[in-house]
């Protein structure tokens, strides 16, 4: 299920997502010239073509436009991907931490002059053909991305995006501001009075220590500058905006002259894109931009800091701190720049030794490094997680010691060798990214935003072809002793420690203000605030299907019936080997997809079988150092991974587990890299303690990250527990009960290392063995042959011994559970699958439409827009259906709107007709229709089939999609009747938000 959930879940508003570092990877064919010539010299509705060129990373052919009125800048990428996107960005600098370009780019899709409706923008997600919809604050410019596979309808999109950009509705309607960014609310004159909006929960949901302390570092190395504010906005100063502040920071920033558009993919008319950018620009002047920060004062001698972050008294604080140490790099040229870029990433490496040196120095400390070019001045930045305060200097001389050993040493052969191939395949393997378009116009318009340069993106994709030359020629030796030694006095150190108790200290202010600010207002102010509060919980759902059929440019009738389809084989032999190749359209690459039966495994090691597949790789083995090892890893095993998987049974079990390897690589390297599997699989030494500390340290800390910021997968893992079998083994092997068994092994490898490397011996042992393997296989005709030998020598190298699979009773998690976390919003579950809701034969492709009608109809007016939810999941996959809301203010609120789900879904039927249902199924439809990249869809055939699955089954859930009538509507409702009725529920947020529902409404509270 995992993977259209997942699809479900990102195309959630992720606003505020960090940027790429490095681009994905090129299309494979060669694009057509495009069929309007741009000349350069030329002009096209108002644009001069400045130049053409290529990008041959993309494939495409680049023409730079320039708008002869405005001087904005117009950059298409005309390649043959069908998924085509549009983007228009603006440079939005920060003066402080309201959050203000956050807010407008919430407010700019909240309406504007020609399309009046603060709720068309999410219509349009769930009603019309995109595959992306989205907008997002970064640190320096405001970006607003679209993607359809029609060309038709991307021009609608560009029409919308520029309109609501540059005349947006918030200028009239205070409403919005008070929506997006804060307002006050009061349920009764009695209640007590709180602050919601959707900005405010969103960064509620955002703020963590680790953002937290880059921001502190930010402020403290670029005093004075707009570095180091919270794009965001932090949740105690969101409420200081005013509506003012927005309506003039749109006035300043989002103008013409001050923007990238970006047109990417299969595109026939440009000059259609033009004549509506020309449109949309041509009643701006020319201006000129300032962006230099007058008010920076250089720090010019070594700092050192330390901040607190406020968390919830009794949360864990061992190296729970947050190091930055930031060198500023003075004057440091273009070229040394470019230098750094590739020293920084070559020290990050994991083979790198400082990574090897802090292991010994500080286990539980984790290190990254990165040259940050967005401030006044170049920096290099070391960020060290899992740290204490008093570990700072041992830090900082394990940094300088670590860069002069590099400066003397250079890097291995082995490691450029390990890059050199990592670039190549990633090239190679570019036609396989989702959302390339989106992604590479973000890129493109980011590094844009702090150069100026539309075409800085590109070269520091070029600068990637210098990691080699650079070495030959002494340059990194040469950048590392200029500004990473003690010489340089303008260090910036800053750690950020959790300050248990502060967050009650901060609510408990807070309710004191709001107490305060009440009891000031007068007896009509309070009605006049209990009526707001009560009219925005009515609300009136807007009318907008004139204006979504307005904006739609693709019918249901007229969309294709056809996914790419795969040939394979699937042959299982005497000895019980099977081997499941997929014949794909790829030239001298191939997928690989392993299955080892671990069906051996007892009960009592399944978290020691995870831990020793989460260590190998980390690791010494008999032949190669632990560096050498991650070297030959990118070398060999291309997109790799050795993992727990499950598969579903007939037997009484229900399931059998397997160790699961999948990597890609070339035909030449194929052999190379099944020697390497079985090296890191069965020659993994266990003996390095420290070594392993460190991995256990890094395993913990970051699953304690994903609960802070995704605790909502853990709570579907958890649902979907209670009914799968074979899904509760994996949760119980990878989930909560493997966090708190990492303790335990930490604490055994301190008391008694020796115990503990027989314990992964042991593991070792038990799966050392072929027998009952899964040998599958994507690529071309000759690429299927050359695996097939390098699969059967692994395999010849392997014991065949019968397997006597284990007997599990695996504790399942409890149908109403609370998880407690750090963080001030909540994450309300349900869950049921397809036989609790009655719904016999299971899955339908019709259920997306469903989800999309509710979601967009009903979940999403209530939850976000009346009681201030940032944003919800709804889904249905195979196993069944959930609605998630995602940082969230409201426990019981919540679990009420899904209560009246059934009943609203009677109203909102009634006014449904077919025209605004076929959006519902064309945004679906969009989803099934896009294509995934040759081997990526090939790797889904495979996975289908190992699964019992029929790999071209989607094609009978486009059927069905197309074939929903308004009239099937309302069958739906005793299946969402029978979801809450039947199915399970849960809550993550803090202790006191679970105390506020009655008791026992949980069977269970667990806390991660
Ligand atoms: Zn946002």
């Amino acid at each position: 299920m995992n993977k259209r959930l997942l699809r479900s879940l990102l195309s959630l508003m992720v606003c505020m997502a960090m940027l790429l570092s490095l681009a994905p990877a090129a299309l494979a064919e060669s694009a057509n010239a495009p069929s309007t010539e741009m000349a350069v010299g030329a002009v096209i509705h108002g644009f001069e073509v400045v130049e053409n060129g290529e990008f041959a990373l993309l494939n495409a052919k680049t023409t730079v436009l320039r708008h002869q009125k405005t001087g904005a800048t117009v950059f298409f990428l005309i390649n043959e991907d069908t998924n085509r996107a549009f983007d228009i960005s603006f440079v939005t600098p920060l003066s402080d931490d309201k959050g203000i370009p956050h807010v407008f780019e919430h407010s700019t899709l909240d309406g504007s002059k020609k399309y009046p409706s603060a709720s068309l923008f999410f219509n349009l997600i769930y009603q019309t053909y995109n595959t992306y919809m989205n907008a997002a604050t970064y640190q320096v410019m405001t970006t607003y991305p679209v993607a359809s596979l029609s060309e038709a309808q991307l021009l609608k999109y560009a029409d919308f995006y520029l309109d609501s950009c540059f005349n947006p509705m918030i200028y009239e309607d205070e409403s919005l501001f008070r929506s997006e960014a804060w307002r006050y609310s009061l349920e009764s004159a009695d209640s007590p009075l709180t602050i919601s909006g959707t900005v405010y929960s969103e960064m509620q949901g955002a703020a963590s220590l680790e953002t937290s302390a880059s921001y502190n570092a930010m402020k403290a190395a670029f005093p004075g500058s707009h570095m180091g504010y919270n794009q965001g906005g932090e949740p105690t100063e969101i409420p200081s905006m005013t509506w003012q502040e927005v309506k003039d920071y749109h006035t300043a920033y989002y103008h013409p002259s001050n923007s990238l558009t970006t047109v990417y993919g299969a595109i026939d008319d440009p000059a259609a894109f033009l004549a509506l950018l020309d449109e949309a620009f041509s009643p701006y002047e020319a201006k000129t931009f300032d962006f230099s920060t007058p008010d920076y004062t250089p720090v010019t001698s070594p700092v050192e800091k330390v901040c607190q972050y406020p968390v919830y008294e009794g949360t864990e604080t061992e190296n729970a701190a947050v190091t930055y140490i930031t060198f500023i790099c003075e004057n440091a040229t273009e070229e040394e720049q470019n230098v750094l870029d590739l020293l920084t990433m070559l020290l990050s490496d994991s083979s790198s030794a400082l990574v090897s040196n802090l292991v010994d120095a500080l286990p539980n400390a984790d290190i990254s490094v990165y040259l940050e070019t967005d401030g006044p001045e170049p920096a290099v930045v070391f960020v060290a997680t899992g740290m204490n305060e008093g570990d700072v200097q041992t830090l900082r001389e394990c940094i300088y010691a670590s860069v002069l050993e590099f400066a003397e040493n250079g890097v291995s052969q082995n490691i450029l060798d390990a890059i050199a191939s990592s670039l190549t395949m990633e090239t190679a393997l570019m036609s396989e990214e989702s959302d390339l378009g989106v992604n590479m116009a973000q890129n493109i318009a980011y590094c844009w935003a702090t150069t100026g340069d539309v075409h800085a993106y590109e070269k520091s994709i070029a600068n990637m072809d210098n990691f080699e030359k650079y070495q030959t020629e002494g340059k990194y030796a040469e950048v590392a002793k200029k500004y990473l030694t003690e010489d340089n006095q303008r260090v910036i150190t800053v750690t950020t420690v959790p300050a248990p108790g502060q967050q009650e200290a901060i609510e408990a202010d807070l309710a004191a203000k709001l107490a305060e600010t009440k009891a000031a207002m007068s007896a009509e102010e309070i009605d006049q605030l209990v009526a707001d509060t009560a009219a925005l919980a009515s609300g009136s759902m807007e009318d907008t299907s004139e204006l979504v059929a307005q904006l739609q440019a693709v019918t249901v009738d007229n969309l294709p019936e056809e996914i790419r389809t795969y040939d394979y084989t699937d042959v299982t032999d005497a000895s019980g080997i099977r081997r499941i190749d997929v014949t794909a359209d790829v030239d001298g690459i191939g997928q690989t997809y392993i299955l080892l039966d671990a069906a051996a495994i007892p009960q009592e090691d399944i978290h020691w079988l995870n831990l020793y597949l989460n260590l190998i790789g980390s690791l010494d083995t008999t032949e190669h150092s632990s560096a050498d090892v991650y070297a030959l890893q990118s070398r060999y095993l291309y997109d790799g991974a050795v993992k727990l998987a499950v598969l579903n049974t007939d037997d009484a079990q229900g399931f059998r587990p397997y160790i699961r390897a999948s990597w890609k690589a070339t035909d030449a390297d194929m052999a190379a890299s099944y020697a390497l599997l079985n090296e890191l699989l069965f020659e993994s030494e266990f003996t390095d303690t420290a070594l392993i500390a460190s991995n256990i340290a890094l395993f913990r800390q970051t699953m304690k990250q994903s609960y802070e910021q995704e605790i909502y997968m853990t709570q579907l893992y958890r649902a979907v527990s209670q009914s799968d079998v074979g899904f509760n083994f994996y949760t119980y092997a990878t989930g909560v009960d493997y966090y708190h068994f990492l303790s335990d092994a930490q604490a055994l490898l301190e008391s008694d290392p020796e115990a503990f490397a027989a314990k992964m011996k042991h593991i070792q042992a038990l799966l050392h063995n072929g027998a009952n393997a899964v040998i599958g296989f994507a690529g071309n005709a000759a690429s299927i042959e050359n695996n097939r030998a390098a699969a059967d020598s692994f395999l010849a190298s392997l014991p065949m011994a019968e397997v006597a699979p284990q007997t599990y009773d695996l504790p399942v998690p409890a149908s109403a559970e609370g998880i407690v976390i750090n963080s001030t919003v909540n994450f309300n579950l349900v869950y049921a699958t397809f036989e609790q809701m009655g719904v016999e034969g299971g899955f339908s492709g019709a259920m997306d439409a469903m989800c999309s009608l509710v979601s967009d109809g009903l979940l999403y007016p209530l939850l976000r827009d009346q009681y201030g939810a940032y944003g919800v999941f709804h889904g249905a996959d195979e196993d069944g259906m959930y609605i998630i809301s995602y940082r969230d203010p409201n426990v019981a609120q919540t679990f009420t709107v899904y209560n009246y789900v059934p009943m609203l879904l009677q109203q909102l039927q009634m006014s449904l007709d077919q025209e605004t249902l076929d959006g519902y199924i064309l945004s679906s439809y969009s989803y099934y229709a896009l294509s995934s990249g040759e081997l990526t869809g090939a790797l889904s055939v495979i996975t289908d089939v190992v699964n019992g699955d029929d790999p071209f089954r989607r094609l009978q859930w486009m059927h069905e999609l197309k074939q929903l009538k308004v009239e099937d509507i309302m069958a739906f409702a005793p299946m969402y009747q029978a979801l809450l009725d039947n199915g399970c529920m849960s809550t993550a947020g803090s202790q006191s938000a679970l105390n506020t529902m009655p008791a026992g409404t949980y069977e269970n509270i667990i806390k991660p």
